[in-house]
């Protein structure tokens, strides 16, 4: 059995905000997300959503409490050893997209890749065009700078980015906050495909329709946090079979970069053997899904 995605074990975060003055934003919070689920997460202002993002994303350490991603207790890592693993291991999209204004579309997406230095910029380029397609960015706008795309398009590329190291998940805040109604339903639809790819994902949004599609609901409140029953994929966004089909395409084909990026990084001793097999067991694993 793998380990799960991401486990809080009785998690609290208390700021202190002045002499004797406490915000307890979480209380004993535990919860388990397994590779594959597609969670959001819902609750009033001040429940302590974005403290549990933070928690989830590696960004702030709990006053108690341990947290797992991927199987690594992450309470145990030095801010080094932190902001590492955080880059190669959880993808962020945020509700004001925060691609890199200098950088051309294309670039945002590579700019990961690169820095994790497991890509040449040649394999970083190609990666960066098929994540594109996948989230249905238009090909025509790769060159273009985030100030000459809409809103839509950018978080397109934000969604882009946050794939590009294979994270172990990937964590949205908001991210139809700033969006019209018609990219929204784009973009709820590109989590969908992606979820329905064997990604896993995590959602704090205020919008019911996102929140709808996914197949977990937690809902906090006061810092606790309630899980709704289990749903089937009972809402269905509309998508044309065609499109599935081209997507899938797209989705193996990205696997097998990945197949021959594990591979290169192998044989050149710059991946260990015990890295290299898991790397292996987890494209398999995502292919299998994808081929269901
Ligand atoms: P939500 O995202 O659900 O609106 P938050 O997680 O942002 O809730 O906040 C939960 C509680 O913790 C709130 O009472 C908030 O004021 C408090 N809080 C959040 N961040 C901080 C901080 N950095 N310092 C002090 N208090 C904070
Ligand atoms: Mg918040």
């Amino acid at each position: 059995m793998s380990s799960p995605a991401l486990e809080c074990i009785d998690v609290s975060k208390t700021y202190v905000i002045g002499k004797d003055i406490e915000v307890k934003a979480l209380k004993n919070v535990s919860l388990k997300i397994q590779r594959g689920d597609f969670v959001s997460i819902v609750g009033p202002s001040g429940s302590g959503k974005s403290t549990l993002l933070h928690m989830a994303g590696t960004l702030d350490r709990p006053t108690y409490g341990r947290v797992m991603v991927d199987g690594v207790d992450v309470t145990k890592l030095s801010e080094n050893e932190l902001s590492a693993f955080r880059k190669n291991k959880i993808g962020f999209i945020f509700q004001f997209f925060n691609l890199l204004r200098n950088l051309s579309a294309i670039e945002n997406v590579m700019l990961p890749m690169l820095l994790s230095k497991r890509y040449t910029v040649k394999e970083a380029r190609l990666k960066a065009v098929y994540l594109s397609k996948l989230v249905g960015f238009p090909e025509d706008r790769l060159k273009n700078t985030p100030n000459k795309l809409s809103g839509g398009q950018q978080q397109k590329v934000a969604i882009a980015r946050a794939l590009a190291n294979n994270p172990a998940y990937i964590l949205a805040d908001e991210p139809t906050g700033n969006l019209d109604v018609s990219s929204s339903a784009e973009i709820i639809a590109t989590f969908k495909l992606l979820s329905s790819f064997g990604n896993t994902i995590i959602i704090v949004t205020h919008n019911v329709e996102l929140a709808r599609v996914t197949n977990r609901i937690l809902f906090m409140k006061d810092g606790h946090i309630f899980e709704e029953a289990p749903r089937s994929f009972l809402e269905r966004i509309p998508m044309e079979e065609e499109s599935i089909k081209l997507k899938k395409k797209i989705q193996l084909d990205l696997l097998n970069m990945e197949r021959e990026n594990v591979e290169r990084l192998f044989k050149s001793r710059l991946m260990s053997g015990e890295t290299y097999d898991r790397a292996l067991k987890s494209i398999d694993e995502k292919e299998l899904v994808i081929k269901q």
